[in-house]
């Protein structure tokens, strides 16, 4: 298989949910073997380069961010979910802030542009996967995953919650462009009531709202449209952050199951680097 990268280029627009400004980003057709790339023009200044991957994570509070000196581009894992769900390698992605929008707070309209920018092979250059290599558990605090063979890539999620209205909630797929796009693209973000108050006093989910973000009350689940796209969509949510932040690996899977549970940013970060060392690259 081939390395894949997009044919046209296509741009979107929308607000960031941290910084509440309106964002522009530009996906591009990328030649070269370089992996998801973000490049932000400076004024007077040539254009300034950070690579997805591992090494550049800044932080992991709220979404992850990526960064190389002091410039930082927040919130790339529905970006990068996005691209991990479609298996494309190379993309550019011009931005003009610090944080692509959120659109509706899933990875579904950076999907439908993907496609939209028609999905392309790049003959003569390999495709790289990383495939089970070692069985493994990583534990940290409340979070887990674990790691067997299988033949094609699985992933199964568990999210729990005390709250009375989420309690425990399981996604169980093979992944592949097909169910990425039909069962995880389209989940949203969601946050609790009383986290988005803290929040908002740090600064944070300046553009959250309703349009980009399922937020639970103490008595009910308020949607944009007034229900859940699924009845575990917190769990598909938080599969779809996890293929993003997996993505930073530089790497798409093959042939392994992954089981996780009670994740966050930071542990799929960790689990990914671990992850790296202890699969094996094959075509
Ligand atoms: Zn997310």
């Amino acid at each position: 298989m081939y390395r894949k990268t997009i044919s046209d280029k296509i741009s979107l627009e929308g607000i960031g949910i941290h910084t509440g400004k309106v964002s522009k980003i530009t996906f591009l057709p990328a030649q070269e073997p370089l992996g998801i790339r973000f490049i932000k023009q400076k004024k007077y200044s040539k254009p300034f380069i950070i690579n997805a991957n591992l090494e550049n994570v800044k932080t992991t509070a709220r979404g992850t961010s990526i960064g190389e000196g002091t410039l930082v581009i927040n919130t790339v894992e529905h970006i990068l979910s996005a691209c991990a769900g479609l298996g494309i390698d190379d993309l550019d992605i011009k931005i003009n802030s610090c944080e692509p929008p959120v659109l509706d707070g899933s990875s579904a309209e950076f999907t439908k542009a993907l496609l939209k920018a028609n999905i392309k092979e790049k003959k003569g250059q390999t495709k790289f996967f990383l495939k089970f290599g070692k069985q493994f558990e990583f534990n940290e605090g409340k979070s887990f995953y674990k790691t067997k063979p299988h033949h094609g890539l699985r992933f199964k999620l568990k999210f729990a919650n005390k709250h009375k209205l989420v309690g425990s909630q399981t996604i169980e797929v093979n992944l592949n462009s097909e169910s990425y796009q039909k069962e995880i693209a389209p989940a949203r973000t969601f946050g609790f009531k009383n986290e988005i108050d803290c929040l908002l006093k740090a600064g944070l989910a300046l553009g959250g709202s309703l349009n980009n973000a399922i937020i639970i009350d103490d008595e009910q689940i308020l949607t944009s449209s007034g229900k859940l796209r699924f009845d575990n969509e917190f769990a598909r949510h938080k599969l779809l952050d996890l293929i993003g932040d997996l993505k930073l690996t530089g790497f798409d899977f093959k042939d392994i199951f992954i089981e996780a549970g009670y994740t966050g940013h930071k542990t799929n970060v960790d689990f990914a680097k671990l992850l790296k060392r202890k699969t094996v690259k094959t075509i």
